[in-house]
């Protein structure tokens, strides 16, 4: 435990020497990771296969034509998603970094005032089994990016690919700046009680609230990254067939192991059967007739989860699926219909291949289900009406939404991603990853001149440096304010040249101005969004 400690401080004396601080330092590490993907990737894909039978290149446990394998599963949601915040943070890194110029007042209108963004100083990243690479190396990225040491603990539950990172991790990164912790709960814990200067968790609330309890020791701030029961509702005019086989692909995906597949369907009770049949042939489609078969399916991480997830089972009408094999971890996509919500399969996130079907009577009652519950981390609606849809938005919440399919709202890294309430707190994933681990620093930078002007805030008070007070820090003086008062201008100006019959050329001069005031509005509001 004694080196636990040591590996941390190593970590915050390496991240004191400055290092970090150039941006060509944070983009070569960067791309360091890059090149350990391209390099390694099958280790990466056997660790992957070897933790949740994800799909790799060669497999030697099935008989099948080398041609017919491949490791997209591995690749595309484990490499690739990280492969993409690497480009994204390289590209952008520049604009991120860059100091950002704020709105004064007319105080201080002649001095400079901007945030920076500085490193905080040493990350932990904490991660969850069910993406063993891609949870652990995404914050990762982020952390790099911003220009923090990172201490990386992935989960013991993915016993092999920890080990790997654990490997690989030094050969390609600097070996102080970012260490790899293995271990399960007593190392865990022995890290927590390091002080950090962020912690970025995933997994589960009830651990989520430990690692929260231990960051308050050091007032360190957390984003954790949770789970939930993501509720799907299916409007009853929409194309269900579409609708089945998005949920298919996202529900059964990794075995159903995806913090964002959708938990539950909510539809009304005259649609119930044909989302029974549209998921049956969509899984056909996807897996063939002999799932088990299948090297496109994976399997239940380990005994305790299998366990868990068939016990959710008991009780339960079973419309398609329920076959399950303990000795190798697999469960059969599994659809369970008239399903009660108080019973145990509605009251914790399944986290596994069994897709409840709940009816409805309408939008208002799967409104108001949802929000009789703890709020999810994701949501998604499938309708043909865009007003059902925006409906769903303003009227409930959840970490982040996707309508008429499911889970492509994480592959932007333009947009944030996390959870709120029991679904966690903060986000990440592009440059949100980049503010979630930088300190947002408030820089003005004053000259010695204009001292009259200082003066009023200077005692003896009097009414009078009360009124210029008021005049100089009450009125903002921002860009859009001056070009109105531009505009305003030139309104005039062409009022009078029309009122005078002005040359035509005066006009064009004029209109052209204007033309210029609305193109720089324009530009402002492209650069802001
Ligand atoms: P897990 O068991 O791998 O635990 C995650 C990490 O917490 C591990 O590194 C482990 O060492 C540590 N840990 C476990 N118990 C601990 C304890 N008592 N004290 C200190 N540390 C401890 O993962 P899990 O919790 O089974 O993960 C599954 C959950 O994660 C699901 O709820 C899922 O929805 C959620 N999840 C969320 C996201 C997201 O991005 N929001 C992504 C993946 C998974």
């Amino acid at each position: 435990m004694e080196k636990i400690k040591q590996t941390v401080e190593r970590a915050r004396s390496a991240f004191n020497s400055g290092k970090t601080r150039p941006l060509e330092f944070r983009i070569q590490q960067l791309k360091a990771i890059e090149r350990m993907m391209k390099e390694r990737e099958r280790d990466i894909t056997d660790a992957l296969h070897a933790d949740l039978r994800k799909l790799k290149y060669w497999s030697k446990q099935f008989s099948i034509p080398s041609y017919l394998l491949n490791s997209y599963n591995s690749y595309t949601y484990e490499i690739m998603v990280v492969q993409l915040e690497i480009e994204e943070a390289i590209c952008k890194l520049p604009q991120w970094a860059a100091p950002q110029h704020v709105e004064k007042n007319l105080m201080l209108l002649t001095d400079e005032a901007y945030i920076h963004h500085e490193p905080l100083g040493v990350v932990l990243t904490i991660a969850a089994w069910n993406y063993p690479f891609a949870l652990i190396m995404h914050p990762v990225v982020g952390a790099i990016a911003a220009g923090n040491a990172v201490v990386l603990k992935p989960s013991e539950v993915s016993e092999h690919t920890a080990k790997l990172l654990e490997e690989l991790i030094p050969q390609y990164l600097d070996k102080d700046l970012y260490p790899v912790i293995t271990g399960g709960v007593p190392e865990t814990t022995e890290v927590l009680k390091q002080k950090f200067d962020h912690i970025i968790y995933t997994g589960s609330s009830p651990v989520g609230k430990i690692v929260m309890e231990a960051a308050a020791k050091h007032l360190t701030p957390v984003t954790l990254e949770l789970g939930g029961k993501s509720p799907c509702y299916i409007d009853k005019d929409c194309d269900i067939e579409m609708a089945c086989r998005r949920v298919t692909w996202g529900k059964y995906m990794n075995c159903g192991q995806t913090c964002i597949a959708p938990d539950y369907v909510l539809c009304d009770p005259s649609v119930e059967g044909r989302v029974v049949e549209g998921v049956k042939k969509s899984l056909v489609e996807y897996y063939g007739e002999d799932i088990k078969k299948s090297v496109d399916y994976e399997r239940i991480v380990n005994k305790r989860h299998f366990k868990r997830i068939m016990g959710l089972l008991e009780g339960q009408k079973i419309a398609y699926g329920g076959e399950a094999d303990e000795a190798t971890s697999f469960i059969a996509p599994t659809i369970l219909t008239d399903v009660n919500p108080n019973s145990k399969v509605m009251q914790e996130e399944i986290f596994g291949p069994i897709l409840p079907i709940v009816t409805v009577k309408n939008l208002d009652e799967a409104i108001q289900f949802i929000n009789q519950r703890d709020k999810p981390l994701a949501l998604y609606v499938f309708a043909k009406d865009k007003k059902i849809i925006k409906r769903m938005i303003a009227e409930t919440s959840s970490g982040g939404v996707t309508a008429n399919d499911v889970l492509m709202h994480f592959t932007l890294p333009s947009l944030p991603f996390g959870g709120v309430g029991n679904s966690g707190m903060g986000a990440y994933h592009g440059r949100f990853s980049f503010q979630t681990f930088s300190h947002q620093r408030s820089c003005l930078i004053r000259s010695l001149n204009m001292e009259m002007v200082n003066k009023i805030r200077y005692p003896p008070s009097s009414q009078k440096k009360l009124d210029w007070a008021k005049f100089f820090i009450l009125k903002r003086c921002s860009k859009s304010k001056v070009g109105l008062v531009v505009f305003a201008v030139l309104g005039v100006l062409l009022a009078v040249a029309i009122k005078n019959r002005h040359s035509v050329l005066g006009l064009r001069c004029l209109l052209a101005a204007l033309a210029r005031q609305r193109l720089w509005g324009l530009e402002r509001g492209c650069r802001h969004s």
